[in-house]
């Protein structure tokens, strides 16, 4: 289920315009706004939930399959020598878009 107060589902929704590079009917890639490496790319599950500790089984493999998704979208977005992926849960961790996202990061950093 979609959230209607927020930014990824309004993404997701086309409510909000954003740079996809790969979607299909569970999952979303786009280009992070403000980019801290050269290549930095955002990977949501289309069900709106916060946290890892949020998962049910359904949840589990919805985020599996992303996991399972990423290797070929990175690399088909210039990351083929290498990237790093960064979950933030929680405010602690810096985390300020509460649905649950993979930060895909390649290529020479630009802060993280
Ligand atoms: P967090 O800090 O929650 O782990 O990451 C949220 C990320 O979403 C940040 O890197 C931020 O730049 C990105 N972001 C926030 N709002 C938007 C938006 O409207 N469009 C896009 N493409 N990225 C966004
Ligand atoms: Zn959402």
């Amino acid at each position: 289920m979609l959230n209607d107060n927020c930014i990824f589902c309004k993404i997701i929704k086309g409510e909000i315009p954003s740079q996809k590079v790969y979607e299909d009917d569970k999952m979303l890639v786009f280009r992070d706004i403000e980019p801290k490496a050269k290549i930095h790319l955002l990977a949501i599950g289309k069900e709106h939930f916060k946290l890892l500790s949020e998962m049910d089984a359904e949840r589990a493999e919805l985020v599996k399959y992303m996991l399972i998704k990423i290797p070929e979208i990175a690399k088909a977005n210039g990351c083929e020598n290498g990237y790093r992926l960064v979950i933030n849960q929680g405010e602690d961790a810096g985390q300020t878009v509460f649905h649950l996202h993979i930060h895909i990061l390649g290529g020479e950093t630009l802060g993280w």
